[in-house]
């Protein structure tokens, strides 16, 4: 017996999984006690599993497999049922065995005794039991053997539920349950060390969920980041997802022959999250930004799959939020420019770099100034003047974005304030903000912050906003910010109208009060009968919406002729003026700006294009 218990306790020290173990001890133990069989069988959520029982018939085995414990639950699962050894000296006159014997009395099993091994908590975790092929009760001897067995047992059990455990705390991650970094570095390489068909890698990243953080709790967040991983582990195509930092995630898509099949893959993802879920008495919409990777076509071992999966999460980010981007080898440079553009940026920010330009807004119909928009240009290191498109990769940054947006401000702010107090005629000046500004939640207060502290009547402003704003989600909040603006006075302009693919829906939802017609449309509006069409449906649009139409890129007076004639008032572009320094600026302004009450927009006269 001491042989037995060394070798049973070996086992367990040198990680034998306990089912071998378990199985070994069986077989010893029947060798001492010939006219038994041994079994031995797990005890879970009350019910239980065979563990091991070398010599017991299959469709015994198969029978307890998962059967209840109870007061009349055969010898074992009576015995886990009392927490006392239950020895059944007859099978087939014993009532508790009543459901049971038919399995046992057939192949020559006519007594049975088992005894509950306990956990360390007190629990019976398991059954230790004699088949016997007599009617006989245990003797002493086998007494003795079951004591060393069940401490054996006990022991072996109570070990590998330490290991499970510690396992679970190692490869999975305990909010979502999903495998974590660990496992997923583990199965990537792994994967990779087949010679299988090539496999699919997406990651996916929750957008805004700071915002969510900061608006509605962290326990909202965490809510949130679950539904989200609950969503991904139940996508059908994919074979595995992995929770790999806090609203990141990474998900195989194995076999995956294409680029193709990826993107099907992915946009199951994003439709699987389209489903809005109850949290906290709000109902939310989970928004999620997927980037992917194709093996062997996009990089053959793990550290490069995974670097140009971020690559194209990181892109999608910047250009496609709520969307998926595919890797492209061209991603690498794109992200080496922005990188770039963000330093730049970042250092004219800090060294008082940047300027401001303003383009004049012109009425068609007499040429005057009725507002400028406000153009931000970096000054390089030899003082040469950068234009936006130079550095416009930063933009996308959110928090370069959002200081520039601050830095502009304070700067528009000065100029219009230096212009009221010289007098010169001033009426609106637009100033451009990105979704980032909305998502912050201090758009508003900033605002009033800059032109407050100078005494700049907000009337004096109008917000440039994209159509990525709407479509990147607007909250209540930003929504009443914005209303609150307007009551003091500023005007929003919905910019690059027609270009992107928010629905005219979101014009009823999102007060606009001046739509910009894109300067595609006006650049094709002489020559391409669908994009004069449109412009005249957006001047139609406008004017039964009662919003003010300003047609960008005017280059020609052609193409101002045939604006006035399809009823738009208002226009800015090369024919009128290019964006120039607030020198000249004021320059302009004072000899062509209209000199009426602020948007006040009298009958047709003829335009005098301007000279700085
Ligand atoms: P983006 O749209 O660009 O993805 O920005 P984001 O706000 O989602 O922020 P980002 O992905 O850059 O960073 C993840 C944020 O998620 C940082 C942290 O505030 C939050 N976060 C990370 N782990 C947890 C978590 O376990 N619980 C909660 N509630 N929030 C977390
Ligand atoms: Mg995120």
């Amino acid at each position: 017996m001491l042989s037995l218990q060394n070798e049973i306790l070996e086992a367990i020290a040198t990680g034998v999984p306990f089912a071998r173990a378990a199985d070994i001890l069986c077989r010893r133990v029947e060798e001492m006690v010939p006219d038994a069989l041994c079994s031995i069988l797990l005890v879970e959520n009350g019910r239980l599993q065979p563990l091991a029982g070398p010599s017991l018939p299959k469709h015994m085995t198969a029978a307890i497999q998962g059967s209840p414990i109870g007061p009349t639950a055969g010898s074992c699962g009576t015995a886990a049922f009392r927490r006392a050894e239950v020895a059944v000296v007859d099978i087939e006159a014993d009532p508790l065995w009543a459901d049971y014997k038919q399995l046992a009395l057939p192949v020559g099993i006519f007594a049975c005794w088992s005894t509950p091994i306990f956990g360390k908590d007190g629990g019976v975790i398991a059954t230790f039991a004699f088949y016997y092929r007599a009617r006989r009760s245990p003797t002493a001897f086998e007494r003795s053997i079951v004591r060393t067995c069940a401490q054996l047992c006990g022991i072996g059990i109570e070990h590998e539920r330490v290991q499970a455990r510690h396992h679970r705390l190692a490869f999975f991650d305990q909010l979502t349950d999903l495998p974590n970094r660990r496992s997923f570095d583990r199965t990537i390489a792994e994967r990779l060390s087949l010679a299988d068909p090539s496999f699919g890698l997406l990651l996916v990243d929750i957008d805004h969920l700071k915002a969510i953080n900061d608006t509605m709790g962290h326990v909202v967040g965490d809510r949130f980041i679950n539904e989200v991983a609950n969503r991904l582990a139940q996508v059908e195509l994919a074979q595995a997802a992995f929770r790999l930092s806090g609203d990141e995630f990474a998900v195989f898509i194995d076999p995956c022959p294409d680029h193709q099949w990826l993107q099907v893959a992915a946009a199951a993802i994003l439709s699987r999250m389209k489903a809005p879920f109850e949290c906290d008495g709000s109902m939310i919409v989970p928004q999620v930004t997927i980037g992917g990777v194709v093996s062997g076509e996009d990089g053959d071992d793990a550290g490069v799959l995974r670097q140009n999966a971020d690559f194209a999460l990181y892109h999608a980010k910047a250009t496609r939020r709520g969307g998926y981007v595919p890797f492209r080898h061209d991603l690498r440079t794109a992200l080496t420019h922005r990188i770039t553009s963000i330093r730049s940026v970042d250092s004219a920010l800090r060294e008082g770099r940047t300027v401001m330009h303003y383009q004049p807004l012109v009425r068609l119909d007499s040429g005057e100034i009725i507002g400028t928009e406000a153009l931000v240009r970096l000054r390089d290191a030899e003082g040469a003047i950068l234009a936006a498109g130079e550095f416009q990769a930063a933009f996308t940054d959110p928090n370069i974005a959002h200081r520039l947006t601050r830095r502009m401000l304070t700067q528009v702010a000065q100029d219009v304030r230096r212009w009221l107090d010289a007098g010169i005629p001033m009426q609106r000046v637009g100033i451009n903000v990105s979704p980032v500004d909305f998502m912050r939640g201090d758009l508003g207060s900033s605002i009033r912050s800059a032109f407050g502290a100078l005494d700049v009547p907000l009337r004096h402003i109008v917000l440039e906003v994209t159509e990525a704003v709407f479509m990147d989600g607007t909250s209540a909040d930003v929504l009443r910010a914005i209303k609150e603006l307007r009551e003091q006075g500023m005007l929003i302009a919905l910019d690059d109208f027609g270009t992107g693919f928010a629905s005219l829906t979101h014009l009823l939802t999102f007060p606009v009060d001046v739509l910009k017609i894109d300067r595609s449309f006006v650049d094709r509006l002489l020559t391409d009968r669908p994009s004069a069409a449109i412009v005249e449906s957006m001047i139609d649009i406008g004017r039964k919406l009662d919003m003010r139409i300003v047609a960008e890129g005017i280059e020609c007076e052609a193409q101002a002729q045939r604006l006035r004639d399809l009823g738009c008032q208002l226009g800015q572009g090369y024919h009128y003026a290019r964006p120039a320094d607030a020198t000249t600026t004021t320059r302009l302004l004072a000899a062509f700006a209209q000199r009426q009450p602020v948007d006040h927009l009298p009958r047709q006269s003829h335009p005098v294009p301007l000279r700085a």
